[in-house]
């Protein structure tokens, strides 16, 4: 805040909300929001918030000052910056519908005021994990792989997508999670050249590839694996795109090490791909940093020049989709170290194909 000479941030990204203050509500969709901080340069900082929030806010987030808005954010925030004498506030540019953004800068607007969005401020400071973060996200990668476990002993032909979908999500909750981190895919036969899938009542058949994505959110931080399996004999065409993917995945795991940018990473694995002739039929990034939220940065991509350090967590997920046929996708989370890299999943199923 310093470095960009502002004297206060509102904070309203509900993993940044949470990442300061320990508040663990979530937003009931992008207009309806829980609450916002109020970090000023300096003092106590604010916990903004209405009558439904109060004693978890009050109960949760530490050496914040709990305010009430009756009347809604945008009225308590021009009440507290009068109040403050704050002359620079920004708010988060990615953390506000539109409308909300306008109230902001209309109602605190004013001689000598500056209001302005900023973005990546607090995920710079989540982009790294800590230790008792990384054990945070140690134990929803082995619940993830858990359920999946459970999940796959049960399959069989003739289960559709959206039963296995409801087992992996019900596996999640019975074992103590907050819930998925986003909704499960279970993906079979042409629905799997879909890369973002979502669950149909297509049953599942004996040798056709059926892609699973799942995570799940434990104690706030998220997991995320992709594995695709086959029921009964995969034939040849399955075995040999499936070691591409899977050569394609070590590839990228071998490349990362902190100071490699995100893209040479991405790159690392793309051209195993791209060798084999499949090139255009891996048509999205390699992975992306996990944590708070399922999607987050450093994304390995084809334009990320972010370099890669000790801490992050990211995941590596090629995958390759034929229209008509099907897909494979194969996706572990690693954390980066001082020297290379460690893989967080545990599972093996890959191996059996
Ligand atoms: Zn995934
Ligand atoms: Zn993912």
């Amino acid at each position: 805040m310093r470095c960009r000479r502002l004297q206060a941030l509102l904070v309203t990204n509900p993993e940044n909300r949470y990442y300061l203050s320990g508040f663990t509500a979530l937003d009931p969709s992008l207009s309806e929001s829980a609450g916002a901080l109020l970090i000023p340069g300096s003092g106590a900082p604010y916990l903004l918030t209405d009558f439904r929030y109060q004693l978890q806010a009050e109960a949760e987030a530490k050496g914040f000052e709990v305010v009430l808005y009756p009347r809604g954010l945008v009225s308590l925030l021009q009440k507290l910056v009068g109040r403050l004498g704050l002359k620079r506030v920004a708010f988060e540019g990615d953390g506000v519908t539109h409308v909300t953004a306008e109230r902001i800068i209309e109602s605190l607007k004013g001689p000598g005021v500056e209001v302005r969005p900023v973005t990546g401020l607090v995920e710079g400071l989540r982009v790294c994990k800590g230790s008792e973060e990384l054990v945070k996200i140690r134990r929803a990668v082995r619940m993830n792989e858990e359920v999946f476990q459970e999940v796959y002993a049960q399959l069989k032909p003739g289960i559709s997508e959206k039963e296995v979908a409801w087992t992996i999500e019900a596996g999640m909750r019975v074992r103590g999670a907050e819930g998925p981190s986003f909704a499960t895919i279970v993906a079979s036969g042409p629905n799997s050249a879909l890369p973002h899938a979502l669950p149909t009542d297509h049953r599942l058949r004996a040798g056709e590839p059926v892609v699973i994505d799942m995570g799940v959110r434990l104690d706030g931080y998220c997991s995320d694996m992709t594995r695709t399996v086959v029921l009964g004999r995969p034939d040849r065409r399955t075995v040999e795109l499936f070691r591409l993917v899977r050569r394609a995945q070590l590839a990228g795991i071998n490349a990362i090490r902190p100071g490699v940018t995100a893209r040479s990473v991405d790159r690392a694995a793309r051209s195993v791909i791209g060798k084999a002739g499949h090139g255009r039929r891996f048509g999205h990034g390699l992975g992306h940093g996990v944590g708070l939220a399922v999607h987050e940065s450093p994304g390995l991509n084809r334009w990320s020049r972010k370099k890669l350090k000790p801490g992050m967590v990211v995941t590596v997920e090629p995958g390759i989709y034929l229209p008509g046929w099907g897909g494979i996708r194969l996706e572990n989370m690693v954390v980066v170290s001082e020297t290379g890299c460690e893989v967080l999943n545990r599972d093996t199923t890959y191996l059996d194909i």
